[in-house]
């Protein structure tokens, strides 16, 4: 089932689902979504902090695919990990990087995954410069594999230190890559309230589907990693809490889901979490606050 499908109640379902891990074979990860009730996850392509990536045999690839079939998992995303730098200086992190984003690519589209999401990078104290690398990196590692793939995301950040990621820098990296199709974005609720989006009541998050809409092009934006914050509204501070437990709270986080746009698009967890058996009781709130919400009218 595709996302927009209806449960049957005149409402539309939510594609919810969390970050899991890949660790113990893909066929336990179909496992893991249907015990916290996810119809949808995103997992690490290769070691979040080192880049050592685990070699998925293709009898596990099979196995998944029939498992995940069955499953109705929809969509798959892929995250690249946190130690690619794709606005890094030419040298041994550019070329991990170069090497990592075309070679996850393929290791994502081998499995069938919809999406593989990348924060856009760091700059070295010029932005512009920066910038420019990735759009080259991007162009050399990921445009130019002819297959056909996962389709990039470039994930909003919170601005933290030297991060690339505002609206205003995504939509630099795809003007200048010519608003290639394949190309997209994935918001952070986190991230942008952080950046100092007020996401906590529906005309905030209206304001802010506004912008995507004349800035990137609503077509372009697919996923969103749901966490609340830790960090206080625009204090460019990335803090990941769980739900209804930050900044945010249950009334933001029932604004977001609740909103006609942001409400449709696919909605990850990567809330702090001991195990992933946490994220079933997350996922449950999140489905309640959308259905309480769902009973007043959205601006
Ligand atoms: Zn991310
Ligand atoms: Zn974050």
């Amino acid at each position: 089932m595709k996302t927009g499908a209806y449960n049957g109640e005149g409402m539309k379902m939510l594609r919810l689902g969390a970050h899991l891990s890949i660790a113990k074979g893909l066929p336990k990860t179909v496992t893991m979504a249907k015990e916290i009730k996810a119809n949808t996850f995103q997992y690490f392509t290769r070691n979040p902090r080192g880049g050592a990536a685990r070699e998925i045999p293709p009898s596990e690839i099979a196995a998944w695919q029939e498992a995940r079939q069955r499953a109705g998992l929809y969509p798959i995303a892929g995250h690249l990990p946190y130690t690619v730098n794709l606005g890094a200086v030419p040298g041994r992190q550019q070329e991990f990087a170069r090497m990592v984003l075309h070679d996850d690519t393929l290791r994502v589209a081998a499995i069938g995954g919809e999406y593989l999401i990348t924060h856009p990078g760091h700059h070295e104290g010029d932005r512009e410069a920066s910038l420019e690398r990735i759009i080259q990196v991007i162009k050399e590692s990921y445009l130019s594999i002819p297959e056909p793939g996962p389709m990039l995301l470039l994930e909003t950040m919170a601005g933290q230190g030297k991060e690339v990621g505002s609206l205003e820098d995504l939509r630099s990296i795809l003007a200048c890559l010519e608003w290639p199709e394949k190309v997209g974005v994935c918001l952070d609720s986190a991230h942008l309230f952080a950046a100092g989006w007020d996401l906590r009541t529906p005309s905030g998050c209206r304001q802010l589907v506004k912008e995507l809409e004349a800035k990137i092009g609503l077509e372009r934006v697919k996923v969103m990693h749901l966490n609340d914050s830790l960090a206080p509204l625009g204090s460019h501070r990335d803090r990941h809490a769980g739900i209804g437990r930050g900044e945010l709270g249950e009334e933001g986080i029932a604004a977001i889901v609740n909103d006609p746009f942001l409400g449709e698009l696919t909605l990850l967890l990567e809330t702090p979490v001991s195990t992933y058996e946490e994220y079933g009781a997350e996922i449950a709130l999140v489905q309640k606050l959308r259905l309480d919400g769902s009973r007043e009218p959205v601006l």
